[in-house]
């Protein structure tokens, strides 16, 4: 096998996107040195240097803790260009101009390393006019690579090739992007903006266009075209603000200027509202005013007859919030039947955005399917234009889009091209493949191998993929759970339960699970198709119990639960957790108890029951001891473990939560040995096989030990740190109360130092302590305001 290695990357351009891609390459372990032009003052790195500590603040987070940004390697091309030759990778992400891009090429093509891929950022620039000044022999490892904005978080990597693009260089790409960066790929043909952006911002523009044709206003637009419609849930007009007006100037500026042959080329005109507030300097998020300006607590909307901004707020009619409620086909019908303005306008939108994917189809992208994955994955729609097209029934639909057009409706006079209605029958996706209207046939997804870690990999409405819920042998399932297996070898436990909380019924499957793993498979993981592991225990379904019987009344469920979590970690065959999304409480504690934690770069893990007035009862602060045991003694056999507690008695008492895998470790939830996992479709792949390797290396179950606590000493320092917390106002006294409660289990209650206990121990103080709090006024008045409001009550 001819492995593609990268070791490093070279980043060049430290603005927006240079930095924000760093960054990332940080998270996901990619050694990176980011370049940037030399500083005229001061060091020679400045400018790189303040970017880098930019990173350390901007929101949302491209870091996965701020520290990270001392692993970004800074260079200028003044000093540093020779470094380039230690790079495979180098990424251009200079600013969007030709001149400047191609200036930059020349100056380092002579620093790079013979066998290095290089590829530009660029929006929307041609990547074959950009490769034209690059040495023939670097042409054929040159290519597109365009991240979206942010790009830690957004999921699409367009990739681009020229006609010269060497065979196979895609693919290694396609490959490290997908596993190592945790991206999703579509290929793109080197056409202006690309496809998300071309179907995109086209698609804001007609938004604009028809917003003014109904008269609708910049907020009713934005509520009607967010998350009512499946997209983005800033919806139009504020996701203009976000990205920032000036940029999307530049993506429009890009149509204009490159697609004069374009049928729809007049929609590609400037605004002239966007025009008036460019001229203003109003350029949305970052300069404190665009559409949409907030003023206080206000946010005012851009009323472009009287030039000011006026009070926004305004919504979709209750009448269109109920047709976009209903099944594809009765809403489109309703939207194109209607008389109502805001669904006339809903019903334009749609059908300029099925007339556009259509025209432009064969031009910009090899099958619908791109399409489609562009748009979810580039601009966070639920459904691309064809899904829902072809959901909503491809033929009427087509039939209402020509009737449009012929009678002058549409933003083009273009016809729908003839493979609308003669090729396809039915719609563009089908199990066999995606219309590709270049190639006049249906096109199979990608088959490189790097797809085959996906064992559910996303597919598009009409595909007809099986849902991982329906998929493989079932062996168990109740209303909450599930359990089944793809191979006969690997046990999957999946948690269906809303939130995937955490109820009698959820630990019924993990229990039947774990007996099911130990008689016939080499060990079992824990894993849901959607992104949340689990919010924690369900406490609505205990209120029954409370109600009768209070704080005691629970004691026997506690156990029940803590019982489960010890049969976890004390399994015959090894259980991985497979983390996405957030594993707050009881599911943090289910993720701690198992053998081993696979976590998607996106997993959110904290105890967050000091919020309802509580303290982690199903293992959790067990746990917390015990590892401040472990690492005591692995640090120095009289080391004080106090020290080795402190990390996780402030995480269970200020209830801190993880804002991504990387943190969650720091605060103690994931283990160094666990392994981190960029793209969330490998999480099952890869925690099988982590069962896989485990049961293949001999795996047991850890021994059943006893080890020491702090003790009552350490529960005084703990505890005269909390008083003056009290007193000096940062917490309030139920706070204290509940942290010293913390505090009481984490150091093992009133014992000597070094006491020896075992988790059964910490466990009867976890319940304990559970049921007293239960029983207090102030703890109930936080549940009951989280279970009515979803907010936690400070008091
Ligand atoms: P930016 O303006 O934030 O940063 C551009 C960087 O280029 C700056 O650090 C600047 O110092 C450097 N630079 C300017 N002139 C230079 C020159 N002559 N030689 C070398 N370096 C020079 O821009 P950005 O938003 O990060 O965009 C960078 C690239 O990424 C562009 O090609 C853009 O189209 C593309 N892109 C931007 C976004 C976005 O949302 N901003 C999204 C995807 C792709």
């Amino acid at each position: 096998m001819n492995r593609f290695n990268v070791r490093k990357v070279a980043v060049l351009g430290a603005g927006v996107m240079g930095a924000q891609i760093a960054a990332h390459l940080v998270n996901v372990k990619v050694p990176v040195i980011l370049f940037d032009l030399p500083a005229k003052d001061g060091p020679k790195n400045g400018i790189v240097t303040k970017a880098v500590e930019g990173l350390k603040k901007l929101k949302p987070a491209p870091l996965g803790v701020p520290e990270d940004a001392a692993l970004i390697e800074q260079a200028n091309y003044e000093e540093h260009l020779a470094r380039l030759g230690e790079c495979d990778l180098v990424i251009e992400a200079i600013a969007e101009r030709m001149d400047w891009k191609l200036d930059l090429y020349t100056k380092i093509a002579p620093a790079l390393a013979a066998h290095a891929i290089v590829a530009s950022n660029t929006s929307g620039l041609s990547i074959t006019k950009l490769a034209a000044v690059l040495p023939e022999s670097i042409r054929p490892r040159f290519c597109g690579i365009h991240f979206f904005n942010p790009p830690r978080y957004m999921a699409l990597v367009e990739l681009i090739a020229t006609p010269d693009t060497g065979p196979g260089i895609l693919d290694e790409l396609e490959a490290f992007v997908t596993t190592a960066l945790g991206k999703s790929v579509v290929r793109a043909q080197d056409t202006p903006n690309f496809i998300a952006n071309r179907v995109g911002i086209a698609g804001m523009l007609a938004t604009m266009k028809e917003a003014e044709t109904y008269g609708l206003s910049y907020d009713v637009v934005d509520d009607l075209t967010g998350k009512k419609l499946g997209r983005a849930s800033s919806g139009t007009f504020r996701t203009a603000d976000v990205v920032g007006l000036d940029t999307m100037a530049h993506v429009i500026k890009t149509l204009q200027d490159n697609l004069h042959e374009d049928p729809f080329f007049a929609s590609y005109a400037t605004p002239p509202v966007l025009q008036k507030l460019l001229d203003a300097g109003a350029l949305g998020q970052k300069t404190g005013a665009g559409f949409y300006k907030k003023v206080g607590k206000d946010i005012l909307r851009f009323d472009p007859a009287s030039g000011e901004y006026v009070p926004g707020g305004g919504k979709a009619d209750e009448i269109v919030a109920r047709i976009l409620k209903k099944p594809p086909a009765e809403r489109l019908k309703l939207l194109h039947d209607s008389k109502n303005p805001q669904a006339q306008f809903l019903w334009a939108i749609l059908r300029d955005s099925f007339h556009y994917a259509a025209v432009h189809l064969a031009d910009i992208a090899d099958s619908a399917r791109d399409i489609d994955f562009a748009m979810r994955w580039g601009f966070g729609t639920s459904q691309g234009p064809f899904e829902l097209w072809q959901q909503a029934g491809w033929a009427q639909v087509a039939q209402w889009v020509k009737e449009d057009i012929d009678a002058g409706r549409a933003l083009s006079s273009a016809p729908l091209p003839p493979w609308v209605f003669e090729g396809p029958s039915g719609g563009v996706h089908r199990p066999e493949g995606s219309w590709s209207a270049a190639h006049a046939r249906f096109v199979a997804p990608s088959t490189l191998p790097v797809y085959r870690r996906q064992l559910f990999r996303e597919s598009v409405y009409g595909a007809d993929a099986t849902p991982p819920l329906k998929a493989g042998t079932e062996v168990f399932k109740n209303d909450e759970a599930r359990v089944w297996s793809l191979d006969g070898a690997v046990l999957i436990a999946s948690i269906t339960a809303k939130l995937h909380l955490i109820s009698p019924g959820v630990v019924e499957g993990l229990l039947k699970a774990v007996e099911l793993a130990e008689q016939s498979y080499q060990g079992l993981v824990i894993w849901s198709p959607d992104d949340v592991f689990s919010a924690g225990a369900n406490l609505e379904a205990l209120m029954p119990v409370f109600m009768k019987s209070g704080g005691k009344g629970i004691l026997p469920e506690v156990k029940k639960l803590q019982d489960a979590m010890l049969r976890i970690r004390y399994a015959q065959v090894p259980v991985v957790a497979a983390l996405r999304g957030i594993a707050l409480g009881g599911g943090c504690e289910l993720a701690l108890y198992s053998s081993k934690r696979v976590a998607a770069m996106e997993s959110y893990m904290g105890f967050v029951e000091v919020g309802v007035g509580l303290l982690p009862a199903g293992g959790g602060l067990a746990y917390v001891a015990r590892r401040a045991a472990e690492m005591a003694g692995a640090a120095n056999a009289n080391a004080d473990i106090l020290k080795f507690l402190t990390d996780g008695f402030t995480s269970a008492a200020m209830a801190k939560v993880g804002t991504s895998a990387i943190e969650s470790r720091k605060l103690g939830y994931l283990l160094w040995s666990d392994v981190i996992v960029p793209h969330k479709d490998e999480l099952l792949h890869v925690a099988t096989q982590q069962v896989k390797a485990m049961a293949e290396s001999g795996w047991r179950a850890p021994a059943r030990t006893r080890f020491a606590v702090a003790g009552r000493n350490a529960i005084a320092t703990i505890k005269a740190q909390l008083v003056n917390m009290r007193d000096g106002g940062f917490i309030s006294a139920h706070d204290f109360a509940i942290s010293a409660l913390i505090a009481d289990v984490v150091c093992g209650g009133d014992v000597d130092a070094g006491s020896l206990v075992n988790e059964e121990y910490l466990m009867a103080l976890e319940r304990k302590h559970f049921c007293a709090l239960l029983d207090d006024p102030k703890t109930q008045e936080r549940i009951m305001g989280m279970l009515q409001t979803g907010k936690p009550v400070r008091n």
